[in-house]
C-alpha cells in the first residue's frame, strides 16, 4: 500500500526494465490512458460540457454514504467502479448507489494488476466482480475500469465478451496521497480552466481541443483496506461542486456521457 501511494500510478508494478523502455510500445499501450493498442477504450465525454466523474475501489462504508449524500445534494450523477470483494462486504451499499441514480462498473474482484495475470486469471477477476455486482443489484455492469489503468492485450476483448468496455480516464489527480484536500483541489483545477476557456452555452462550435469533456477519476475506497479514510477527497469535491455548476458544466454519467462515444 504504501508503495502504490509513493510511486507514479503509470509505473506501478511494471517491472524495471519495461518502464525504462524495453518493451517500450508494449508498456505505453498497457499503461497511457489514450493508448488504444489493446482494444477500444473511452477516455472522454463526448461533449466539453459534460464531465463524469466517477470512484474506484468502493464501497467502502466509511466514505460512500457520505460521497452519496453530497452528489445529491449538487444533483450529481456519477460512475462507480466497484471491487467485488468489497461488494460482497456491502451488497446493501452496492445497491444503494445504483438506486439513487448512479451508474457501476467493473474494477476486479481483487484488484490484481491485470498485466501479469493470463487470460485465465483475467477473465475470473471480471466474472466474478460481475457476479457480485449483479448478486447485490440485480443489475450486469455495462463498465469496466482495470486497476491501475493497467491492461494487457487481452482485457480489452475478454471485457468485450462480458459485454462490458473500458473505461479509463482524462484526469486523475492522485487522491490516494497522503496530502492536504488543498493540493488535491489544486490538482482538479485544470477542469475549471478548460469550463472558463468554452464559448457561452448555445454560441459557435467547441473550441479547438475542448470538443471532448472529461473523465475524472476519483478513490472513494482502497482496494488495499477496508473503511478507508477518503475525508480528503469528499473536501475536495464540496469545493468544486458547486463552483463546477457554477461554470456550467453537467455532471454524467459514463453511459449518459456517450451519445457518440469518444473511442479510439
Ligand atoms: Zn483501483
Amino acid at each position: 500500500m504504501a508503495e502504490y501511494e509513493a510511486m507514479d500510478p503509470w509505473l506501478i508494478g511494471v517491472p524495471a526494465g519495461i518502464a525504462l523502455g524495453l518493451a517500450g510500445v508494449t508498456a505505453y499501450g498497457a499503461v497511457h490512458p489514450r493508448a488504444q493498442l489493446f482494444g477500444h477504450t473511452i477516455t472522454a465525454t463526448e461533449q466539453a460540457r459534460k464531465l463524469a466523474i466517477t470512484f474506484d475501489d468502493g464501497p467502502n462504508p466509511a466514505i460512500t454514504p457520505k460521497l452519496l449524500g453530497l452528489l445529491d445534494r449538487h444533483k450529481a450523477k456519477a460512475t462507480f467502479f466497484l471491487v467485488g470483494k468489497y461488494v460482497r462486504q456491502s451488497p446493501e451499499l452496492a445497491k444503494e448507489i445504483l438506486v439513487r441514480g448512479h451508474v457501476v462498473g467493473n474494477h476486479t474482484e481483487t484488484h490484481p494488476n491485470l498485466f501479469f495475470c493470463g487470460p485465465e486469471e483475467t477473465r475470473t477477476e471480471l466474472l466474478r466482480c460481475s457476479e457480485a455486482i449483479g448478486q447485490a443489484t440485480w443489475e450486469e455492469p455495462r463498465w469496466f475500469r482495470p486497476p491501475f489503468g493497467f491492461r494487457s492485450p487481452w482485457v480489452g476483448s475478454i471485457a468485450l465478451t462480458y459485454r462490458m468496455r473500458t473505461v479509463m480516464w482524462s484526469l486523475i489527480p492522485g487522491d490516494w496521497r497522503p496530502k492536504p484536500a488543498e493540493w488535491l483541489i489544486e490538482r482538479m483545477k485544470p477542469i475549471a480552466e478548460r469550463a472558463q476557456g468554452l464559448p457561452a452555452k448555445g454560441k459557435g462550435r467547441s473550441i479547438a481541443g475542448a470538443s471532448h469533456g472529461d473523465i475524472l477519476c476519483l478513490h472513494d475506497g482502497d482496494y488495499g483496506k477496508p473503511n478507508a479514510d477518503r475525508e480528503r477527497t469528499l473536501k475536495a469535491l464540496e469545493y468544486w461542486l458547486p463552483r463546477w455548476s457554477d461554470l456550467g458544466l453537467e455532471f454524467v454519467t459514463i453511459g449518459q456521457s456517450l451519445g457518440k462515444a469518444v473511442e479510439g
